[in-house]
Formats: C-alpha cells, structure tokens, sequence
C-alpha cells in the first residue's frame, strides 16, 4: 500500500474492502504505469501495455454491475480509482474514464433513470451484450461525444444522425478528439435520431464496432497534453449498425444528463490523482529523494517550505470537495449539491494546473527536464478545464446562471 499521505483519500477515510481491494490493484500495476508514462507521452501513442495489464487484473469490467461479471463499482469507486492510476499515468486514467463510464452509465446509473417496462426490457437485453464483451472480451469502449459545435456542451443536438432502418441504425457524422482512436474495440457515439426537427430529447447513444465498414479515422494528434490518449477524429459514413447497438434507449442520455449531474464529473478524478502526484513529487525533490537525481536537499529554504505550505492548501482544499462531491453522487439531487458539482469540477481542473505550476517554480530549472515527470503534469493538467461539457468556463457559467434564477424564472 501506497504511504497514505499520497493516497487518493488521505487517512482515515471510511473505504469498503471492496474500494481497499481495488486501490492495491492499482498501486501493484501503478509504478509500471508511471515508468511508461513518459514513452506515450513523447511518441503520442496509446498506452497498450497499461491496458493489457488493467485487462489481467479485471479492471476493465470496474463500473459493469456484479450480476453481469463485473465489479459493480459505483461513483464513489469508480472516482477513488480512477485518482489513483491518475497518479501514475494521466492518460492512461483519462482514456480509463472514457471506457469506465461506457458502463457505469448503462450501468448502475440507468438504473435510477425512468423507463417505460418495454424501456427497461429492451435495455436489459442490449446493455447485457456490452458487458459481456468487455467483461469476458475485455473490450474497450471509448465515448465521442464532441463535434465542435454546441451538442457537447449540451446546448444543441448533436450532428452525427443515426437513421432506423430494418434491424438497425444507419450513422452519418463526424467526432473530434475522439480519445482511444484506433484503439478501442466500440466507440459509444451520441447521435441525433435523423427525423424531421431535431431534438436532444431523441439523443441516441449508440456502440460502434472499430472495425465497422463506413467508419474511417482522420487527422494528426500532436497535442501539447495528454498526448497519450490518442484522439483523432472519427468520420461516419452510411455506418450499419444493429439494433443492439443501443447502450441506452431512445430518450434516457437525455434525462441521465438532466437528472444525474455527476455523471459529468468523472474526468476530474485524472487531475485529482496528477495534482498529487506533482505534490508528491515535490516532497520528495525538496528532500533530495527522487530517484535518478543527486541526492541534493532543497527542503531548508524558506521559501521552498512557504511554496511546499501553498500546495498543500490547494491540494487539501481540491481533495475535501472531490470527496463530498462524491457524498452527493445521486439521482435528482438538490440545487446546493449540483452547484457543489460545478464548484468540484472547476476547483479540480483549474488546482490541479496550478500546484503543478507551483511545483515547476519551486524545484525548478532541473523539474523541468523531460527525463523527470513534472513537466508532463503540467502540459497533461492544463487539458483538464477544457473538457467539455463542464469546462472551467462553463461550470462558472452555469453556477452563476443557477445561483441567480430559480427554474423557470426570467427577467422582464
Ligand atoms: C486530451 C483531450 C481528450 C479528449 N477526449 C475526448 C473524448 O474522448 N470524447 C469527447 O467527446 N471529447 C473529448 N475531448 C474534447 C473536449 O471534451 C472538448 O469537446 C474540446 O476540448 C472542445 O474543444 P473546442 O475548441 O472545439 O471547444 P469549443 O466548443 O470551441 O469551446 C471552447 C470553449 O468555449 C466555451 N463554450 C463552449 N460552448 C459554450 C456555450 N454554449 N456557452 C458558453 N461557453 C461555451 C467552453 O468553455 C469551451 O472550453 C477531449 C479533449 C482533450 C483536450
């Protein structure tokens, strides 16, 4: 077990058996991880070893509820996890989450969500065939959502439309930044359902194969940050696919994202498990501990003591929301929990950028070296507070919003 002042949670956090089993799976394959960490990063290239070894220990089946084979780990699990490959590999975690989610949300997350019995019947059967590949398969999924319109941000329907045909869907658009490209066995896309005046009520989430005729991956990925999870951009043309496609009915994306919030938080797990990781790094520099680099002590300066204090503010600060968020993670939750959400998200995003900066300041010239992982913290935690739907900018946006008008109120 990791020293527990580097842990996700600190000390003294109630964790099941189940979130301690977990975590050690993590900390065992973790410093693997870090020692790669560096070779995706330089070459841009997806972290398979990391996956294949994520693959031995049943982690991919994490999020897939336990009556279908998984491990049925819910937010709070899922997020503590998620943190702490995050200390090890930001990409690794960031494309994690894609792959996670794909089953946590048709997963435990639909489950708190209306459906008709037809609905529940239906979904049942189909998500059923999700969690079977990736469980006895070890599939990955990925999730491109973005377009580079406003859909992602959820203020529009998305471009990419899926028509009905006789057993099945045909799909027609494009995703950008399309995380895990290339290397993902399905890619879970969010589209319009193709029918006269487009709704995001008829938001389809639809798993295509990697190998399916009609879809083609474009462009170059040469990315200041998280270089390693590899999104290029994925082209639909006349895509076939079967009915059972289907990772959630017609309608249920739509009211999941309406009455489950949180389920936009679970990119910020990353960048907790970054934050920590330059805090760690920091420590351990200033006291002329990190392996590889002389055994030069920086720690007696008051100024590295000052700068050391400041990042363990902000680092405790970003921890005690990102574990209350995690204590408000529900269906239809109330207004003060939700804006908690935003304030999380915001708070991880834009912290974890900073310590990294004050990390860089404070151990200077030499941290910034690229045989020394700081430098990769830094580019890799700027990419969180622009990942939509809740940017950094968008959260403000949206609390301001919320904080000042009630639903339904306007101004005259
Ligand atoms: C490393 C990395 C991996 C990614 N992986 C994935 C992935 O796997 N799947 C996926 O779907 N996406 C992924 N994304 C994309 C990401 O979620 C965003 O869609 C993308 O960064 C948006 O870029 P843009 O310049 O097109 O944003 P724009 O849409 O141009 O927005 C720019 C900024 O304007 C603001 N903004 C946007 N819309 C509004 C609005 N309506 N009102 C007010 N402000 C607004 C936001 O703050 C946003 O940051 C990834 C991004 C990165 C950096």
């Amino acid at each position: 077990m990791t020293d527990p002042r580097y842990s996700v949670t600190g000390s003294n956090y109630p964790l099941t058996e189940k979130q301690r089993e977990l975590i050690s799976i993590v900390e065992a394959i973790g410093p693997g991880m870090a020692a790669r960490a560096a070779g995706y990063d330089r070459e841009a290239s997806f972290p398979f070893e990391n996956y294949a070894e994520m693959r031995k220990a049943g982690l991919l089946g994490l999020c897939v509820p336990e009556e279908f084979g998984g491990r049925g780990a819910d937010l709070r699990t899922y997020s503590i996890v998620s943190a702490t490959i995050g200390k090890y590999c930001g990409a690794t975690a960031l494309t994690f989450n894609m792959h996670a989610c794909s089953t946590l949300w048709p997963g435990i997350l639909a489950d708190d969500l209306d459906m008709t019995s037809a609905q529940r019947a239906e979904h049942e059967k189909y998500r059923k065939v999700h969690f079977k590949r990736v469980v006895e398969d070890g599939a990955v999924y990925a999730q491109p959502f973005s377009e580079g319109s406003a859909a992602a941000a959820g203020k529009a329907p998305f471009g990419t439309l899926a028509a009905k045909v006789d057993g099945g869907w045909v799909v027609n658009g494009r995703k950008i930044f399309a995380s895990l490209s290339g290397a993902a066995n399905y890619y879970g896309v969010l589209c319009t359902e193709d029918k006269p005046d487009l709704s995001m009520r008829d938001t389809l989430y639809m798993a295509v194969p990697g190998d399916a005729p009609g879809l083609t991956i474009t462009g170059d990925w040469d990315p200041l940050g998280m270089r390693g999870t590899v999104s290029r951009t994925l082209v639909f043309k006349d895509l076939f696919v079967p009915d059972d496609a289907a990772m959630m009915p017609r309608g249920v994306y739509f009211q999941a994202a309406s009455r489950w919030p949180h389920m936009f938080t679970t990119l910020s797990p990353t960048y907790m498990g970054i934050a920590i990781a330059a805090y760690e790094f920091t420590v351990k520099y200033l006291r002329g501990e990190v392996p590889g680099t002389p055994p030069v002590k920086r720690r007696m300066y008051p100024t590295k003591q000052i700068a050391v204090a400041e990042m363990f503010v902000k680092l405790e600060q970003t921890r005690a929301l990102f574990l209350r968020m995690l204590d408000d993670a529900r269906v239809d939750p109330p207004k003060d929990a939700r804006l908690r959400a935003y304030a999380t998200q915001y708070t991880i995003m834009e912290n974890a950028n900073d310590i990294c900066r004050l990390a860089i300041r404070t151990c200077g010239g030499q941290s910034m070296l690229k045989s020394l992982p700081l430098e990769r913290l830094y580019r890799d935690s700027r990419c969180g507070a622009l990942m939509l739907p809740w940017t950094a900018e968008l959260c403000l946006d949206r609390i301001g919003r919320e904080a000042l008008y009630e639903p339904g109120e306007a101004d005259d």
